[in-house]
């Protein structure tokens, strides 16, 4: 971490996001809470890294509209200077599991805007901005490799988001840049325990040889190595934290 570090998060009021932010406060980064309408808990987590002396402010942008991220972007250098690290994890999945014939139109919609669009508009922001020594890291899943009846749509979008890293990766050729994309397994939060009974949570639990479900942490800590010095000579990769489900 260099002092001057400022990091968005996106979709960080819960969830891996807030967990996140959290963690990269700790470490010294200043750090956008970016949420889209969970005010409340937006704030709280402000609150939790503001009282442990750490740097944050929450700032509302729906990252599917490119106009609410350029604010973003702009409340963010407001507030602590230019922006160094992105971390993509706003994202949204429908709840359980919904076969493709049964994905109606404005799911679809509703998933491949935040989790494919978002990301876009965020990458597309940050390449304008971004100087050299900055770092992104964009969140897939690993339900892609699993490729799971179920989860069509979102596999799609987190599909769309792995090559979008690889080639940001190229694109950005010669300004020392960093990207990179984290694909958890299944995490205890609200987008992976909604509309799923009990026997399934725990059939799912039990697909990795390590037989449990990731934490946060599990999730924050690679986050915190690929941002970080020791992650200087990563580019381009997507890495797979899920206690070895695929
Ligand atoms: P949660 O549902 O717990 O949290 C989602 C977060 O995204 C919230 O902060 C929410 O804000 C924010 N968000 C949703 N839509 C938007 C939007 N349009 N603009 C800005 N923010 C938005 O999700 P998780 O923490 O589980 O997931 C985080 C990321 O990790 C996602 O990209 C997900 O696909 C990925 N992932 C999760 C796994 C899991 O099992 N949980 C496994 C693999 C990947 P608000 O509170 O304001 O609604």
């Amino acid at each position: 971490m260099k002092r001057q570090d400022v990091a968005i998060v996106t979709g960080a009021s819960r969830g891996i996001g807030q967990a996140i932010a959290l963690r990269l406060a700790r470490d010294g980064y200043a750090v956008v809470v970016n949420y889209a309408g969970n005010e409340q808990d937006a704030k709280q987590t402000v609150a939790e890294i503001t009282k442990a002396d750490g740097r944050a402010i929450a700032v509302k942008a729906n990252v599917t509209r490119s106009q609410e991220v350029k604010a973003l972007f702009d409340a963010a250098e407001a507030a602590f200077g230019p922006v160094t690290v992105l971390i993509n994890n706003a994202g949204v999945m429908q709840p359980g599991l919904v076969s493709i014939v049964d994905t109606d139109d404005a799911l679809f919609e509703r998933i491949i805007s935040t989790n494919l669009q978002g990301v876009f508009n965020t990458l597309r922001e940050a390449g304008r901005r971004m100087k050299a020594g900055s770092r992104i890291i964009n969140l897939s899943t690993s339900v892609l490799g699993l490729a799971s009846p179920g989860y069509g749509a979102y596999a799609a979008s987190k599909a769309g988001v792995e090559a979008m890293t690889k080639v940001f990766a190229n694109e950005l050729r010669g300004r020392e840049i960093r990207v990179n994309a984290v694909a958890p397994g299944p995490t205890k939060t609200d987008l992976f325990l909604e509309g799923k009974p009990q026997e399934l949570v725990e059939r799912i639990s039990k697909l990795a040889p390590l037989e449990r479900l990731g934490t946060v942490e599990d999730t924050t800590r690679v986050v915190a190595f690929l941002v970080g010095e020791e992650g200087a000579w990563v580019n381009g990769q997507v890495l797979r934290v899920n206690g070895g489900m695929v």
